[in-house]
């Protein structure tokens, strides 16, 4: 008696728990039926008056304090201006550079003389051929690299003595950030290169003086934090934040570093490198921390395509015509804008990134593919043809 009741409860617990996990399952297709004759609405509960009032009250609570905090981000990025020194004053050296001037002292340096157009700018200016005095300068907190692609190693190797002298007289190697459209190669040869004492921050602005010709609002700006004190840092770990610890920084070995450490030289390591992030923010960016060899496999497949595209189409000639599609408007466009890049830029983005050769064969095969189609249907409508006759 005893087994045939343990039995039941046993069945009737089993059916139940079928029923209960049946209901659990069903129910988001198909929620609980409703009385025909009851409203509808009257099935969902109703927020109680004034809730959205409430809401956007707190909503605009939030704002002001939010517009607070950005303010007092921008006094304190005020209060001690960075002194910016950029290695490659051409078009997209010129293009920072007017930017960075609203923030802080810029000082810049070229191969060609752009004394005037410096000056126009409330930008200082010094010839490459003098690069131990652009690097002895004074104050310098930051050197961004904005030279083509293809000539970046040399440039880099020529920083390296000055570097070096400035480091042993004054102790300290200003912040090396680079801008190239290319992030690996850059990386590799920023580590390879660098003293050991230089912080090293790999960036990609992944717009240009013809892309964002109206602000940067809105622009997407890809950086990744690669050295700080000497830390070299796992950059697919990024920057991280941790309830327990606060905001934490991964080392190539997996250990965690505080990004408040109690180093004076990380802790100004740090201050530098946000405070020369905070422009970017300041003027709009969407800002995306992300390791170099993730950012080479994306936009080999985005920019360089679009790049390459443009250089073809360019070729062919391409003329606006009276009765231009919007289609046909932008192919135009995208000539214009990519040919404006120097043929420089073009190379190093099919040099330097080892995923750009794949990406020119997948084209071809697409174009083969796309034009056997043609091929194919064309010739089957032929034989069509001839069988009716
Ligand atoms: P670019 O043709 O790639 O580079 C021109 C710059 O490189 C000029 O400042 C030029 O100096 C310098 N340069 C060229 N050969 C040199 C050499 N042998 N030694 C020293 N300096 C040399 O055109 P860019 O558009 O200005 O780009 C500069 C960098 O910014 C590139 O690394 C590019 O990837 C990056 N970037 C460009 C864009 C963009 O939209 N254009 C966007 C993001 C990042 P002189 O003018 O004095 O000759």
């Amino acid at each position: 008696m005893k087994g045939h009741r343990r039995s039941y409860i046993f069945i009737s617990n089993f059916l139940f728990l079928l029923l209960s996990i049946a209901t659990i399952t069903v129910s988001p297709f198909f929620p609980p039926a409703v009385d025909s004759h009851q409203d509808a609405s009257s099935s969902m509960s109703p927020s109680p008056a004034g809730e959205l009032e409430k809401l956007k009250q707190e909503e605009a609570k939030l704002s002001s304090l939010l517009a607070q905090v950005r303010q007092q981000k921008l006094s304190v990025l005020r209060s001690r201006p960075l002194t910016i020194g950029i290695i490659g004053f051409g078009r997209f050296g010129q293009f920072i550079g007017k930017s960075f001037a609203k923030y802080g002292n810029v000082i810049g340096t070229s191969r060609s003389d752009y004394t005037e157009i410096a000056r126009e700018m409330g930008v200082k200016y010094m010839p490459l051929s003098d690069l131990e005095a652009f690097v002895m300068e004074d104050e310098l907190d930051v050197i961004v690299i904005a030279v083509s692609i293809v000539s970046f190693q040399d440039t880099v190797q020529d920083l390296v003595l000055h570097l070096q002298k400035r480091i042993q007289e004054k102790g300290s190697c200003p912040l090396i950030v680079d801008v190239l459209s290319v992030k690996e190669h850059a990386r590799n040869i920023l580590l390879e290169l660098l003293p050991e004492e230089c912080d090293i921050l790999c960036t990609h602005p992944m717009f240009g003086p013809d892309s964002a010709k109206h602000g940067w609002q809105g622009q997407t700006f890809v950086y990744e934090r690669t050295r700080i004190d000497g830390v070299l840092l796992d950059p697919t770990k990024g920057y991280e934040y941790d309830s327990d610890n606060g905001d934490l920084l991964m080392d190539e070995q997996g250990l965690s570093h505080d990004a408040h450490e109690n180093s004076d030289a990380h802790i100004e390591g740090m201050d530098r490198i946000e405070r020369f992030l905070s422009i970017w923010e300041e003027e709009g960016c969407n800002m995306i921390s992300m390791s170099c060899k993730s950012h080479d496999g994306f936009t080999a497949n985005s920019q360089f395509i679009t790049h390459l595209m443009g250089r073809i189409l360019g070729a062919q000639g391409l003329q606006a015509t009276p009765i231009d599609t919007k289609g046909f408007q932008s192919v135009l466009k995208l000539i214009e804008t990519t040919n404006a890049d120097s043929f420089d830029l073009f190379f190093g983005l099919y040099k330097f990134n080892r995923n750009s050769k794949e990406a020119i064969s997948r084209l071809k095969e697409s174009m083969n593919d796309v034009v056997g189609k043609l091929l194919e249907m064309e010739g089957e409508r032929e034989e069509h043809i001839k069988s009716c006759l």
